[in-house]
């Protein structure tokens, strides 16, 4: 039987709802990626992740993986090469605040937004929130780059600053995912990051207009490579289901 929500029909649909089925809902972008990366690579590294955790998850919990999300909200930076599309932030938190709402009112209890992109993260958080308290089921909202980053790191050539937009880690996943799409004859150069402050953790200072990428990556895409891609998609994916499992048991 298919995993993707949308090649269900409708009455098929009940039967998920009556077994209480894990909803993954992939929330990706478009947006410039470099000279060497697709503009939909977010969007394709979120579905991968998705599709791969929701088969990981399949024989344990009913699960079933929505359409991906291809536009959301990127910094005006961004806009400085082609391929970028900006949502409002007000717009994507209505539409993803949405879509979880009528899957709420169709009965599903258990939904989780991934996203790799930036972005998307305080955006995600409001509409985790809003959702819960608008509805009293409470959505998640997961960043799983973030639960695979230890596991990156230990193999990762270029450190933390290596690995912002279309670096190291992104241009790695893509290696192994699509390799096809990715052209490495293109990135000469690093444009790493400017080292993070001991305060990062606690404050947030929006400054990629200030960090003059020449060439519309952040980070080093230059020591990216297939078998770090496939360690940290690995990690990801074990992370990413391990948390799900967690929420599940929670949300039984
Ligand atoms: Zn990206």
């Amino acid at each position: 039987m298919s995993i993707l929500f949308g090649e269900q029909k409708s009455p098929d649909l009940e039967g998920f709802v009556k077994d209480n089925a894990l909803i993954l809902l992939p929330v990706g972008q478009t947006e410039e990626h470099g000279p060497h990366l697709p503009i939909n690579t977010d969007s394709i590294i979120a579905r991968e992740i998705a599709s791969a955790v929701c088969q990981r998850m399949v024989s344990e919990v009913p699960a079933l993986v929505m359409d991906t999300v291809c536009t959301g909200y990127s910094s005006a930076a961004l806009k400085n090469w082609p391929g970028t599309i900006v949502l409002q932030p007000e717009t994507v938190i209505d539409a993803l605040c949405d879509t979880c709402v009528s899957l709420i009112e169709m009965g599903f209890r258990r939904i989780a937004m991934l996203s790799i992109h930036g972005n998307h993260q305080g955006i995600m958080r409001m509409v985790a929130r809003k959702v819960a308290d608008a509805t009293d089921v409470y959505p998640v909202a997961v960043f799983p780059i973030a639960l695979g980053m230890e596991r990156f790191l230990e193999v990762a050539q270029a450190g933390p600053e290596g690995s912002c937009h279309a670096g190291e880690l992104e241009t790695s996943l893509m290696l192994h995912l699509a390799p096809g799409l990715v052209d490495m004859e293109k990135v000469t150069e690093p444009n790493p990051l400017r080292p993070a402050s001991r305060f990062s953790k606690g404050v947030f200072w929006s400054t990629w207009g200030r960090e003059r990428s020449k060439h519309g990556y952040y980070g080093d895409p230059t020591v990216a490579s297939a078998e770090t891609g496939k360690v940290a998609f690995d990690a990801i994916v074990e992370e990413t289901a391990a948390f799900l499992a967690e929420f599940c048991k929670e949300t039984s």
